[in-house]
């Protein structure tokens, strides 16, 4: 149900404001290096995706065939689960994950393949939750170029991560709303 409403958030947001978020996230291209991240926020709720090439976190695409590619998989997968460690909130805003879709990528034939992960959050205090910080590029260095869109009730934006960036903020409630003390 979630990922329903994501979706429709996302297919909403590049129908909306266009160009820019057709070029930063771009579905379905599978460019090596380039992952890309929707963040939707709506009331309590905090719903994360992650797309983009395998090889930006396990340095390889096809199936596993040593031990050690079998645990540098695994290791990835392990880091994915604890989406509170990835995706950073203010302390006030109590957020806590409270599931995550992570699963390995269906390995291809054709020599690609792409890693999707999810995660949903529940934040105690919303109105509080004014940045994002994402570690997917501190913990994955193979991601060198993170495009991130973010829906919420006050609005949309379209950033792309960098290692030296990684701190999203959200948009703001227009005057009038939420400005009270
Ligand atoms: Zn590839």
């Amino acid at each position: 149900m979630r990922k329903i409403i994501l979706s429709f958030l996302l297919v909403t947001t590049m129908a909306t404001s266009g160009r820019l978020l057709a070029e930063t996230r771009s579905a379905g291209k599978h460019e090596h290096g380039s992952s890309s991240v929707g963040i939707a926020v709506d009331g309590n709720d905090m719903a994360i995706d992650l797309d983009g090439p395998a090889a930006n976190l396990i340095g390889f695409e096809h199936k596993p065939s040593t031990p050690e590619q079998n645990a540098v998989l695994a290791r990835a997968l392990d880091v994915l689960r604890v989406g509170d460690a990835l995706f950073l909130t203010p302390p006030e805003a109590n957020c806590r994950m409270v599931s995550a879709g992570v699963s390995p990528p269906e390995f291809g034939a054709d020599g690609h393949s792409d890693l999707e992960a999810s995660w949903e959050f529940r934040c105690g205090k919303p109105s509080a939750l004014q940045w994002v910080d994402v570690q997917l590029l501190a913990k994955f260095p193979g991601i060198a170029k993170l495009a991130t869109s973010i829906v919420t009730p006050a609005g949309q934006k379209a950033v792309v991560l960098t290692p030296g960036t990684t701190r999203v903020l959200l948009p703001r409630p227009a005057s009038g709303l939420g400005s009270a003390p």
